[in-house]
């Protein structure tokens, strides 16, 4: 049992075989999915996917990339979105330093507009990072986003920074990157941490894990970020698997 916590069904790249790729998934044992919409095109189809299938929930927010697109309105769509049945949590929003479309201010701006908003609705967040951890960590201490928790998606630092976020309430969720061969924080993180606080994802399409890297990524493969969980922690991968989806259930409040 695996549940995949952040996922891009909605990207055009599954645009030809996106029913296919599904059925791979829950053949790899991959029952639980959450589609991320992040702007105006990729928010509806995320919540399309999520309605016509059962164990598929989506999550809406706007990517700091294109955080100098945001508009009143679409905050306000957000809003009236959280409150659709499939809709899990408020993401991805954070800070991307790689790519600079959007200005630092107006990202943080961005940001924080949307913790504001989660916290109003009530739902968890999910972070997109890029070379911005500490601009990040500052901001969800100062809007006191430990109120509603989260997740760090795709979690590329330190152990010292993972911990401080376990402590306001946030999962740490290891995607592809946890399988390369240089990839030394990922793992140190995986060994470290305790499973309870942690997440499994492929963000496909992105991201692909080790022996796929560079190819398309699909759900499927969260199965070899699991394992390779697994072997680093000494565990079976049905524990990574059990515990992982236990903690993603609690997050977005799927078992009550
Ligand atoms: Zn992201
Ligand atoms: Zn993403």
């Amino acid at each position: 049992m695996l549940f995949d916590t952040h996922v891009h069904l909605n990207a055009r790249q599954f645009d030809e075989d996106r029913e296919e790729v599904i059925k791979r998934a829950h053949e790899a044992g991959v029952e639980y999915m959450v589609v991320v919409g992040f702007d105006r095109e990729t928010i509806p189809l995320a919540i399309e996917i999520a309605e016509s299938h059962d164990n598929i929930y989506a999550a809406v927010g706007w990517h700091p990339v294109d955080a100098i697109d945001m508009e009143e309105s679409d905050l306000d769509w957000i809003k009236e979105l959280s409150a659709h049945p499939k809709v899990v949590a408020i993401g991805e929003m954070g800070l991307d330093y790689h790519w600079d479309k959007s200005p630092v201010d107006v990202q943080k701006e961005v940001f924080r507009k949307q913790i504001e908003l989660a916290k109003k609705v009530q739902m968890p967040i999910i972070i997109h990072n890029r070379e911005a951890t500490q601009d990040i960590v500052d901001i969800l201490k100062e809007e006191n986003a430990g109120e509603v928790g989260g997740i760090m998606h795709c979690y590329s630092g330190s152990v010292e920074i993972a911990r401080e976020c376990i402590e306001m309430n946030f999962y740490i969720s290891l995607g592809g990157p946890v399988t390369f061969k240089n990839a030394k924080k990922p793992k140190e993180v995986a060994e470290a941490i305790d499973l309870d606080h942690l997440l499994v994802e492929t963000d496909c399409p992105f991201l692909a894990p080790h022996p796929n890297r560079g190819t398309r990524n699909e759900p499927a493969y969260v199965k070899l970020v699991a394992e390779q969980v697994a072997e680093l922690k000494g565990i079976s991968l049905e524990e990574v698997g059990q515990t992982t989806t236990r903690n993603a259930f609690k997050l977005f409040k799927l078992d009550q």
